[in-house]
């Protein structure tokens, strides 16, 4: 049973003559534990699609359904569906420890489990020497590691990374994306990561293309997919 299906789904931002059709009838599904990439260039549909699948967009046709995340209820799919954007995204005055804590405590996890779920997720992703950091001290590439773990401790079935190494450089890049396949390995979540670098994208096993709004066969794959 898939995690996510997308069935003819369709998403135009505005309407009449100065409608732009950011996604065109797509037709897909992630199922349990995949390591998916959609590579396109800027602007292809990437982040529409993924926030279609996030439940955070609804599609303009077509279906979007989450048949192996029990239902379309929005705060269960919030639970099973962990989103790492590409910028900074943690709360400034909080430290590392905290902010991966603080979904935890909204969750109404009891605060022993927060702790040790905190701890452990700070682990896979080789932060525990920074746990009392603030972000302002953390590095881009430590910053986006800490938004990792904040999503894994929530234990999430499918994880949605948004050109999650798109303000890193290369190298920085490489070892984020490294962690976060392992530590979703270990909870056995599937991970669909979206970017523009095809040199992320080999590190996937499933490789969707896009280009302008459709998602193309790899067969069809045209010769410099990805430079933009
Ligand atoms: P999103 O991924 O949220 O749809 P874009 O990919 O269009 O947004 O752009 C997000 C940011 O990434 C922008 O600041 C843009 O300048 C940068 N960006 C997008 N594509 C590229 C690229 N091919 N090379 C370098 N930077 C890019
Ligand atoms: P990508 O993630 O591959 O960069 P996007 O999904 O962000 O692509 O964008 C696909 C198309 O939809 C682009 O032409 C973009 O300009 C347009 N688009 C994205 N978001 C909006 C929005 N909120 N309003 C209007 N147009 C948008």
């Amino acid at each position: 049973v898939p995690l996510v299906r997308c069935e003819n789904a369709a998403r135009t931002y505005g309407r009449g003559p100065a409608a732009v059709v950011a996604v065109h009838s797509v037709t897909c599904s992630v199922p349990p534990g995949a390591r998916v990439c959609v590579v396109g260039p800027s602007g292809s549909g990437k982040s529409t699609l993924l926030h279609l699948m996030a439940g955070l967009d609804r599609p303009t046709t077509g279906r979007v359904s989450h048949p192996g995340l029990g239902g379309e209820d929005a705060r269960g799919l919030a639970r099973h569906i962990g989103v790492v954007f590409q910028g900074p995204s943690l709360l400034p005055p909080l430290t590392a420890a905290e902010n991966v804590a603080l979904p935890l405590r909204i969750d109404g996890v009891p605060g022993d489990e927060v702790a040790s779920r905190t701890r452990a997720a700070l682990r896979s992703l080789d932060l525990e020497p920074l746990a009392g950091r603030l972000p302002d001290d953390l590095s881009a590439g430590q910053a986006q590691r800490v938004a990792v773990a904040r999503v894994l401790a929530r234990g999430p079935a499918l994880v949605l990374a948004d050109e999650p190494t798109g303000q890193l450089d290369r190298a920085t890049g490489r070892q984020v994306l490294t962690v976060l396949l392992t530590a979703a390995a270990e909870l056995g979540a599937a991970v669909l990561v979206t970017t523009h670098d095809p040199l992320v994208a080999r590190a996937l096993d499933i490789r969707w293309y896009m280009a302008d709004g459709r998602l193309v066969q790899p067969e069809a794959r045209p010769e410099r997919e990805g430079d933009p």
